[in-house]
């Protein structure tokens, strides 16, 4: 009987749905319920997405052996989200469902976090205690005469059966002291005993209940202001609002591009419309680039909203994250905050979803599945009949493609709040300051007067170089040879702690101390060349001596807390110079920053990758943005070699529509995204040969087809990576569903393939 049927994903790699009987006796679990299936030799737990087919397998259908949840464990809704994601990104079913599912959802039972709470008895008065205490102080008088021995005596008390030792009635007067028990953890720092609660409950003294205690993830992440007073909105926000709250009351699947510039003041806009939806009895969505970098946006939910605020994000220990997804799955909360992953939070009845800053790309997942959280975000919307609000200075080509489009609704902030005025920005061309200091130039001389300006006002400045390191390379003066590293095609990073030297590779983490000698010729001529984050701070404390200096990128950052600390101390004002990667780029509000330097604007550039500019215009665009968001006016100075690329010219002018129409026609003409669509397939092999080998001939597979075309395959940008050897293709096209099924069926003929390689849907980098 087909009905009996359930297909079931499990959390296996490159296996597709599989099919499974509900024996007669057991329920018919429904979609998203847990249950334990055989699996091979195995047994292994599974999520049933759903009722299956009549079988067309030619293996016997097996039984699940168990159900282990009356109901969805994940809600069906965001079994169908998955299931989205496991068809567009051809990932595994089993693949996309562990990305909604909380830590250990899969393996431990569901009270694995659960904390022990004791309590003393609320029946029983002080004063009985103070009896129990004193017939206890008799008994320890006899332990004096060391009448006996071992750490319980007979209480000789009115019942005369309670028997009361002095870490008993400590315990006792401990929990008398709070009314709420004391949960196991906090029992177990005062040194007392699982075994002593064990006794005082068996003497019917305390009760012992299993609470939920959800860790805190405030705690080290976001610390709560008190609640704003609230503003009045400025006429632009008032306007927005005139847009977006019908479309939230429209209980329809919308998407809004919000479309702000930096420190227009989208986020007030966000909290309005959160609060509309929240009044209305749905549950709101807030998902952003990465929580530690602009706890600003989360905080003040948090004070806006209070304690039905949830939030998600990296720094969380599993425990927390598991705890959060609980709550969030009870119905304790109706507003959920979280970067990527929080997409598939299981909140119920969404009627919102934002996502800010939308052109961030760490919305990108870059392991299988390789999803964006903002565009699961969109297809969540769309499943649920919810408002889709994206926001950002600087929208993606694609997102404002479809805005113009029509697609989506546009809604645009184009003045600051308050009618601040947006940073006057101004460009140092490089090779000018090289002509007249010589040789390699890390500050120019603008930018030394600015910052030397800003330390006598007590101003802050914020300076910019996305790349981190003291030196890009090693070269060899005599033979030319660069120091690689072994297991990948790209030369080692020099890094520098006081006078330690170490070349490191940023893809594998292989580390070796610079040598004194060329590798290849023994010439003694090792030159570093190209400068990083670690070059800029040097530079900079030289040239200012007494400024308190900090730096911030992920090597400053690896402790866990450590960038909230930074970040904090710059609110603080304990800092007067912050140097950064992009980190710094976000979307910071710190008022008291009214400069920004970029060292180098070029970084990005030379990329062979042709979002290469609209990444450039991004990252000049929101670093400008840091600068002036208080009362006093802010300026930036962009130092670049090539002052005339468009990226950077249309940044300075902070003019996203010209850049926007010059890059779209760029794309039209070289038929790039958003123009068509891409997909990405990696193959990775022992030897180069061997990858390009089985590249072609899954490419051949493939074939190319009505509505795309098969460009390659060649050796990938990093030829080796961590030991092994690459090579690609592209598809590209109008029709993602003729590539994804061409793509679909080629793969099902070399499942042996599947371990050696990667797919990538809408790939965000071309490296
Ligand atoms: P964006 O995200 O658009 O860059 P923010 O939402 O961070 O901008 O707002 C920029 C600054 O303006 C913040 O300090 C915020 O508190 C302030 N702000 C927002 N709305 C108003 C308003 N209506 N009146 C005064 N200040 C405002
Ligand atoms: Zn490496």
């Amino acid at each position: 009987m087909s009905s009996r049927l359930v297909s079931v994903a499990v959390p296996v790699p490159a296996l597709g749905l599989l099919t499974y009987r509900i024996p007669d006796g057991l329920p018919m679990p429904a979609p998203g319920a847990r249950v334990v299936v055989p699996l091979g030799r195995r047994s292994i737990t599974g999520v049933v997405v759903g009722i299956a087919g009549a079988a067309d397998q030619a293996y016997a259908i097996k039984d699940i052996t168990t159900v282990l949840d009356p109901g969805a464990f994940v809600p069906a809704d965001v079994v169908q989200l998955t299931e989205w994601v496991s068809d567009y990104y051809l990932a595994g079913p089993g693949a996309a469902l562990s990305a909604a599912l909380p830590p250990q959802g899969l393996t431990a039972r569901v009270d694995r976090f659960k904390t022990v709470r004791v309590a003393a008895l609320t029946a029983m008065g002080l004063d009985a205690v103070d009896r129990l205490v004193a017939h206890t102080r008799c008994a320890a008088d006899d332990e004096m005469q060391g009448s006996v021995g071992g750490g319980f005596r007979r209480a000789r008390g009115a019942g005369g059966d309670a028997t009361l030792g002095a870490r008993q009635r400590e315990t006792l007067l401990l929990l008398h002291g709070s009314p709420d028990g004391l949960s196991a953890p906090d029992l177990a720092q005062r040194g007392i005993a699982g075994a002593t609660i064990t006794r005082l409950k068996g003497l019917g003294l305390v009760s012992i209940r299993n609470d939920r205690v959800d860790r805190d993830p405030f705690s080290h992440a976001v610390s709560a202001p008190a609640a704003a007073p609230l503003r009045d909105l400025t006429s632009e926000q008032q306007a927005a609002l005139a847009q977006l709250l019908p479309l939230a009351a429209a209980k329809e699947f919308r998407v809004a591009l919000v479309h702000g510039v930096t420190g227009s003041g989208k986020t007030e806009v966000y909290l309005r419309v959160a609060e509309a939806v929240r009044q209305a009895g749905r549950g709101v969505l807030l998902l952003v680039p990465e929580i530690a970098l602009t706890p600003q946006v989360a905080a003040l939910f948090r004070a806006r909203f209070g304690a039905a605020v949830a939030i998600q994000h990296s720094g969380l220990s599993d425990g927390e994250r598991h705890d959060q997804w609980h709550r969030i799955r009870r119905g304790d909360v109706d507003v959920v905050i979280g970067t990527r992953s929080a997409v598939f939070a299981p909140l119920a009845n969404p009627g919102l979803i934002i996502v800010d800053e939308e052109h961030d790309t760490s919305y990108k997942q870059d392991e299988t599945p390789r999803y964006h959280g903002r565009d699961v975000a969109i297809m969540r919307g769309k499943f649920a009949g919810a408002l889709v609000m994206i926001g950002s200075a600087t929208p993606t080509l694609e997102s404002y493609a479809n805005a113009l489009a029509g697609r989506y609704t546009l809604v645009s902030l184009e003045r600051r709040v308050l009618d601040r005025p947006l940073a006057a920005v101004s460009v140092v061309n490089m090779r000018e300051e090289i002509a007249a200091a010589g040789g390699e130039v890390v500050l120019s001389r603008p930018l030394v007067t600015a910052i030397g300006d800003r330390l006598a006002k007590q101003e802050q400045s914020l300076i910019l170089l996305n790349r981190r390191g003291f030196a890009t390379a090693v070269f060899c003066r005599q033979c030319g040879a660069s120091l690689d590293c072994p297991n990948c095609s790209v030369s080692l990073t020099v890094h520098t702690r006081g006078s330690d030297w170490r070349a490191r590779c940023h893809y594998c983490n292989f580390v070796r101390p610079v040598p004194k000698t060329c590798d290849s010729c023994a010439a003694p001529y090792m030159e570093r060349v190209g400068f990083g984050t670690e070059r800029v701070e040097a530079e900079i404390r030289r040239a200012f001596p007494d400024a308190r200096v900090a730096r911030v990128d992920r090597d400053t950052v690896r402790r866990k807390g450590s960038l909230v600390e930074i970040l904090a101390s710059v609110a603080r004002l304990d800092v007067d110079i912050v140097i950064g990667t992009q980190m710094i780029a976000k979307g910071h509000d710190f008022p008291n920053v009214t400069l920004v330097g970029v060292i180098s604007a070029d970084v990005g550039l030379g990329l062979a990758d042709f979002r290469s500019a609209e990444r450039t215009f991004q990252l000049l665009t929101q670093v400008a943005g840091r600068a002036g968001r208080g009362e006093r006016p802010g300026e930036a100075i962009i130092q670049s070699l090539m002052p005339e690329h468009y990226s950077i010219g249309l940044a300075c002018a902070q003019d996203y529509r010209a850049f926007y129409a010059k890059e779209a026609e760029f794309r039209r003409a070289m038929r790039y995204p958003p123009q068509v669509a891409m997909v990405n397939v990696v193959v990775r092999g022992k030897t180069f040969g061997q990858a390009m080998d089985d590249a072609r001939e899954l490419a051949a597979a493939t074939g190319g087809g009505k509505g795309f075309v098969i460009l390659g395959p060649a050796p990938a940008p990093l030829t080796k990576l961590r030991g092994e050897h690459r090579a690609q293709f592209f598809l590209k096209g109008t029709s993602r569903k003729a590539m994804r099924e061409a793509l679909q069926l080629s793969l099902s003929r070399k499942p042996e393939l599947s371990k050696r390689l990667s797919v990538d849907v809408d790939p965000l980098s071309m490296l």
